[in-house]
């Protein structure tokens, strides 16, 4: 694995990249085993939000902030799905632990549940090295390893030009042991992983 590359200031990331194969057998959250690296690895949500137009919120912690998609479908574990991602507003890193209901004619109004959350890997590589977050993402191609509750694994989420817009990102599973072609997580679900609610319980 280890073939003497060099990422020049990102020795945290060759770890990571060298952990890799350690980290996809493994499920650290059951095992209670250390996930490596310098400090905490950062993390993604997932949050389904029943609003004007029901929609999953996906957001990756980036540089302090959470980058985020609003993905209408939410994501496929089956590899043959493209996922429609629309880049949304930058959110506050503590928004990831959200959960409630936002009134009637305010922004985003509707229930909001964490639907899944947990540890995120970049593993994006161009010609063999690993590309920063910042980077991957200004160049519309980002693959992220996903170690949550319902979504794992890799996931590739690229920008794409559909009718004339050209700041529409496409998410999509990569085909590794995540993939599941018969689960449908998004359509049957339901439930908080943090709290065990639905978003109608918070509607009621
Ligand atoms: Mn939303």
């Amino acid at each position: 694995m280890q073939d003497g590359r060099t990422v020049p200031g990102s020795l945290p990331s060759m770890t990571d990249d060298a952990l890799r194969e350690y980290l996809s057998e493994r499920d650290l959250d059951v095992s209670g085993e250390p996930s490596g690296g310098s400090g905490a690895r950062p993390r993604f949500v997932i949050q389904r939000h029943d609003a004007s137009s029901l929609h999953f919120d996906f957001r990756l912690e980036v540089d302090g902030v959470l980058t985020s998609w609003a993905i209408p479908k939410g994501p496929s574990t089956d590899p043959r799905d493209k996922r429609l991602a629309t880049p949304t507003e930058d959110h506050p890193l503590d928004y990831a632990d959200f959960e409630g209901r936002i009134p009637p004619g305010e922004y985003g109004g509707g229930t909001v549940i964490v639907w899944d959350t947990g540890p995120y890997q970049n593993i994006t590589e161009h010609d063999g090295k690993l590309v920063p977050m910042a980077e991957a993402l200004a160049d519309g191609h980002v693959k992220v390893w996903l170690s949550g509750h319902k979504i794992r694994g890799g996931y590739a989420l690229t920008r794409v030009r559909l009718g004339g817009d050209d700041d529409q990102w496409l998410l999509v599973k990569v085909d590794d042991a995540g993939a599941d072609r018969r689960r449908s997580p998004a359509t049957t679900e339901l439930r908080s992983v943090l709290s065990g609610r639905t978003n109608d319980d918070l509607a009621e």
